[in-house]
């Protein structure tokens, strides 16, 4: 996680939730395996896990009087007073597929090391466990395998085999594969009458590792609005006419400079500007992380 302040960490009192995350600050970019800079980041980037974060967010949640609902889907998300839909992303068709893995026994070359290959990028970090998350996001191809050997054939495909060989030699956590699709980077027009939070008001491209930072400061941001409609201060439309104008405020910047961003990291012939301008030390990443965050 990265871009998530202390001010909104204690606003909506996650300090006990992030306790345990590992602190990152140093990027190894690498173009097709070989490594073009390096890079400090100016905050430290967390890592956790989101079984842990998950879990615990749950715990607070229910600690705090919430009723929570497992294992079951909301039908109907439709406008409703009072409603707010945090359901993740819209499942609207797109060329992109995440794959994730966690592994042991691998050894980064920094606390994070980002991997450009053919229409795909990967990031390799640690989380809490000490287990390694592997992480990318690829162009879909015709490529079909089990679990993690999907991931392998994927980085093989896109041009990293020395990565999915080092991949390879881990030890895999059981049950920590997961497959992504419908990831699409469009924006997303905010529905009248509604308040979408997190990816459910539109994605921002993983490279910038700010999406669950992002999904918590639209929280931090619809509160006081939520708070006033919950006191009887504002009727519902208004509540989610001032939010969507606050969200707008806080995310459109950042999410258009993404968007616009990521294919520098995904085409092929920008990818090879990028690590041209990086191996010149002309790449202005301290700009970049303080548009992205
Ligand atoms: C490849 C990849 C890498 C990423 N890497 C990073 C990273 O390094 N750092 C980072 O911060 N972010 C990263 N992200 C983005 C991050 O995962 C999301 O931004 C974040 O999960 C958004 O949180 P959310 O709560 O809005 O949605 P989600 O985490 O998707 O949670 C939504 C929840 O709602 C549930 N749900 C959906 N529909 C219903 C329904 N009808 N009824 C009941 N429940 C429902 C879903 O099952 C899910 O549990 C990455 C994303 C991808 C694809």
């Amino acid at each position: 996680m990265t871009g998530l302040s202390a001010v909104t960490v204690q606003s909506l009192g996650l300090k006990p939730l992030l306790a345990d995350a590992l602190q990152h600050r140093q990027v190894a970019w690498f173009y097709r395996e070989q490594l073009i800079c390096a890079q400090r980041l100016p905050a430290p980037a967390l890592g956790l896990s989101r079984y842990a974060l998950d879990a615990r967010l749950a715990q607070a949640f229910t600690a705090a009087g919430g009723e929570l609902n497992r294992a079951t889907r909301a039908k109907d998300s439709g406008p409703l007073p009072g409603r707010i839909l945090a359901h993740g992303r819209s499942r609207s068709e797109s060329p992109w597929l995440g794959l994730k893995l966690h592994v042991h026994d691998l050894r980064l070359a920094q606390d994070l090391e980002l991997h450009l290959g053919h229409e795909a990028y990967i990031g390799l970090t640690k989380v809490e466990t000490g287990a390694v998350n592997v992480c990318g996001l690829f162009r879909r191809r015709n490529l079909a395998a089990p679990g993690p050997a999907l991931l392998a054939a994927y980085l093989k495909a896109v041009g990293l085999p020395l990565l999915a060989d080092r991949i390879a030699r881990a030890t895999f956590e059981t049950g920590s594969f997961s497959a992504v699709s419908a990831l699409s980077y469009e924006p997303v027009i905010p529905t009248p009458d509604t308040i979408s939070l997190g990816d459910a008001g539109g994605l921002i491209p993983p490279f910038t590792g700010n999406g669950m930072a992002i999904a918590f400061q639209s929280a931090e941001t619809a509160l006081p609005h939520v708070v006033a409609y919950s006191r009887g201060k504002a009727s519902w439309t208004a509540t989610c006419n001032h939010t969507h104008a606050a969200l707008r405020r806080r995310f459109h910047h950042r999410l258009a400079v993404a968007r616009n961003l990521q294919p520098f990291l995904l085409a092929p012939n920008r990818q090879r500007l990028v690590s041209a301008l990086a191996r010149a030390h002309l790449l202005p990443l301290r700009l970049l992380y303080t548009l992205l965050h």
